[in-house]
Order: structure tokens, then C-alpha cells, then sequence
């Protein structure tokens, strides 16, 4: 019944039912993107024939149905992250653009000396954004290290806290190797030393439920397109004091109150971090497909992926020169590795000729992969929807790879930098 279930699953991803390179598709490439459930597509769809309109403006009626399917979205994402209030969800362009708004805005605030504190873990997304503000305000990077095992040093964390520390920036899960960090105890440090905490959740959300208030986070971003829903959209949820606190980022129409020449007045909540036309058809896909999440057996979907995990893992341990890469425990359905002699763009290549889609490179984690002494690595990511049989055509796959004597490719594919 179980497999039943999964099966049906899978059936409402039109997109996996394909051949690439003359084999079936085997999608695994889910922590750069996930594919979108034909409820997703459909209201899209189904927006832009009915209900197409401008929020919050005109006096019209697709005008007022539309404001209302948006912020009825912006409440559906509250809902899901336990948020106090929908005022705290700012719709971003996902996490990208989410903690550049932080950096912009709340960042204005920094003075010269002050500290923040990011993990070795992250992605280039939440590194760069802090980079550029500390060369704009004389603010201090430091960087919480890895133990050996891999797993981020806390112990060391606590020896970097100080009065000096304004912001931790920390990633949920690494979208790199997999590691999930105990974000909740580094919020709780970072408290206790007087400094926010900002949890990038770009990776977390999509395995398992995250309750912001619990947490206690100050700011936790995500995108929409690694949670089954479209690209272009995001969210930045922030606590209400916090938002109220801090001056606007992006200026034009909607995030204001009043216009004149010599002055203006900014809006309300969360309208104040929203200028311009939003992404409308983004933000109801987005609250499509967490209701269509809600809807299933996310207790079986979880079991499921960690069952894929732990085959893909059973079955990789076998094959000589393989090699894991990541926290030994506590990890989303990922797998990073290398496979000895071989190089990963080729190994990337080859399976890719198989159909298996599957992510090669740094992942945007470049201080990473320094802090391992790697060039890169493989990453297969699992998902819901992908099967058994998919998993075992993987290892398969790389069994074959790894026993080819020298593995020739003419031209390697361009390496993108775009997760
Ligand atoms: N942080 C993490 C941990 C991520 O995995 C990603 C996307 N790979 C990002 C940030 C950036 O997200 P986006 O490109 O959707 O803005």
C-alpha cells in the first residue's frame, strides 16, 4: 500500500515521465531544484487565465481577487513556518535576494568592529552578501570551523561570541554535504551573547517542517523553487519588531504610505520590503504547493527519502574508491562524494549519458570545499518521488564508472555556478 502511495505521488510530477540521452530520466539533482506537482502548474495556469490583475491598487474585481489569492498565500506560508504574524513573511526572490535585503537593511546599522559570525558550511548566498557590507561598514567576518568528523566545531562557535557579535549567520542544513546543524542551540548562543541569528533554511524545509517561533530564529529565509513551487519567489520572515526597526531596502510604488517631493512616509507591514509589482502568480503557486505538501503523508514521504538515502549510501559503501563526503549522523537525503581517479565533472558526464541528473562541482560552497581539500564533488539529492529503481541505476552506474580504466571525455561541460 505504502509503494502504492509513493507511486501515486510521483504520478502528479509530469516532468519525470522522459527520456533523457535514450534512458529514463532519474532526477536527482533536488537540492539545486525540485520539480513542481501538476496542482503547481495548474495554478499557474489557472491565474493567468482567470484572475491575471495588480494587487492592492485598483478598485476593480480581478484586482481585489487577486490581492486576496496573494495575501491568502502570504498567510498559507505563515501558517507553514509558524510565524507570529503573515506581516512577518516579506516575499523575496528567494533566499538569494532574502539575505541581501537583511544585509542592506538591518545591515545599515553596523559600525566599524562589529562582528558576525558565519559557518564554514555556507553557501556563497549567505558569505558574499556579508562580505560586501563589511567592506561597507568596517564590520568583522569570522568563521565558525569544522571539526574533523565534519560537522560545524561549537566549542569554537562559543569561544567566537562576544559583545561584539551583532549577527550569526548560520545555514540549516548544508546543501553541500547534507549536514543538518543544531540551529536551535546556535540561536540560543547567539542570544545569550546579545546577537541575532539568521538561519538560511534554503535546505531544510524541504525535508522536514520548521517551526520559526520554536526555533526562536530572528530571520530565516527560503526559496520556493527547493520546495516543489516556482522559481522567482522566496520568503524572508523576520520577527515584527525586528522589520519595524529597520529602514526600507528597495524603494518605489507599494512600499510606501505617502509621496511628496520633499518627503515620504513608508507603509505598513510587510508592504514596506515590497516594492514594485510582486510576483503574484509566484506567491500562489508557492501556497499551492505547500497546501498540496500538507495534503500528503509527509510521514511516509520522509520515511521514504531517508530509506532512498540509506540505499543509495548501503549501496555506494560497496564500490571501490568511493568515498562520502559529510556528517557521518544527522543528514537530509544528499549524498556528496568522490570516487578515486575519477574526476567529477566526468563522472557527472557519464551518468548523465545514463539519464541520471546529478549535481557536480563546489555546489556555490567554495570555502567548503577548500576546508576539505576538495576540487569538488558528485552530489546525488534525493526527493520524494524518486524510487528504488532509480537509486539502485545510480550506484549501478557508478560501480561501472568506477571499475573504467581512465575515463576520457573531449570536452567538459561549462561549469555553472548557479546552487
Ligand atoms: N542557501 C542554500 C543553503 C542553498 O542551497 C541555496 C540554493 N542552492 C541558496 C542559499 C540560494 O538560493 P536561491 O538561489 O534560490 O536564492
Amino acid at each position: 500500500a505504502e509503494q502504492q502511495a509513493l507511486q501515486q505521488v510521483r504520478k502528479q510530477f509530469p516532468i519525470l515521465d522522459q527520456q533523457a540521452n535514450n534512458s529514463p530520466l532519474v532526477y536527482l539533482d533536488n537540492a539545486a531544484t525540485t520539480q513542481k506537482p501538476q496542482r503547481v502548474i495548474d495554478s499557474l495556469n489557472r491565474y493567468y487565465t482567470m484572475t491575471n490583475s495588480n494587487v492592492h491598487r485598483a478598485s476593480h474585481t480581478l484586482s481585489a481577487e487577486a490581492t486576496l489569492q496573494f495575501e491568502q498565500a502570504r498567510e498559507t506560508l505563515a501558517q507553514f513556518i509558524n510565524a507570529g504574524h503573515s506581516k512577518e513573511v516579506i516575499w523575496t526572490r528567494g533566499t538569494t535576494e532574502s539575505i541581501n535585503l537583511i544585509a542592506h537593511s538591518w545591515g545599515s546599522t553596523l559600525r566599524p568592529g562589529d562582528e558576525i559570525i558565519l559557518s564554514t558550511l555556507e553557501h556563497h548566498a549567505n558569505i558574499v552578501p556579508w562580505q560586501l557590507l563589511a567592506q561597507r561598514t568596517g564590520a568583522v567576518i569570522n568563521v565558525i570551523p569544522l571539526q574533523d568528523n565534519g560537522d560545524l566545531d561549537l566549542a569554537a562557535y562559543k569561544r567566537l561570541l562576544s559583545t561584539k557579535t551583532r549577527l550569526v549567520a548560520v545555514t540549516h542544513v548544508s546543501n553541500a554535504i547534507g549536514t543538518i546543524n543544531p540551529v536551535k542551540q546556535i540561536i540560543a548562543l547567539a542570544h545569550a551573547a546579545g546577537a541575532l541569528a539568521l538561519i538560511d533554511g534554503a535546505q531544510a524545509l524541504p525535508h522536514f517542517n520548521v517551526d520559526v517561533t520554536d526555533l526562536d530564529a530572528d530571520f530565516y529565509v527560503f526559496s520556493a523553487h527547493k520546495l516543489y513551487a516556482p522559481t522567482g519567489i522566496g520568503v524572508l520572515y523576520a520577527k515584527q519588531a525586528l522589520l519595524e526597526s529597520m529602514p526600507p531596502w528597495q524603494a518605489g510604488g507599494e512600499m510606501i504610505a505617502k509621496v511628496s517631493f520633499t518627503e515620504t512616509t513608508f507603509n505598513d507591514l510587510p508592504f514596506k520590503f515590497e516594492a514594485g509589482t510582486p510576483n503574484i502568480s509566484g506567491a500562489i503557486g508557492f501556497a499551492t504547493a505547500i497546501k498540496w505538501l500538507q495534503a500528503q503523508d509527509r510521514r511516509l514521504l520522509e520515511q521514504h527519502e531517508t530509506h532512498l538515502f540509506n540505499l543509495a549510501l548501503d549501496g555506494c559503501s560497496q564500490i571501490k574508491g568511493w568515498q562520502r563526503i559529510g556528517s557521518p549522523e544527522k543528514s537530509v537525503s544528499l549524498l556528496s562524494f568522490t570516487l578515486a581517479g575519477q574526476h567529477q565533472q566526468d563522472i557527472g558526464y557519464i551518468l548523465d549519458q545514463q539519464g541520471i541528473a546529478v549535481r557536480t562541482g563546489h555546489h556555490c560552497a567554495m570555502p567548503l570545499m577548500q576546508a576539505l581539500s576538495l576540487a569538488g564533488t558528485t552530489r546525488a539529492s534525493f526527493a520524494f518521488y524518486n524510487t528504488r529503481d532509480e537509486v539502485n541505476r545510480l550506484v549501478e552506474a557508478l560501480d561501472r564508472i568506477s571499475h573504467a580504466q581512465q575515463v576520457s571525455i573531449p570536452t567538459h561541460q561549462p561549469q555553472t555556478d548557479d546552487d
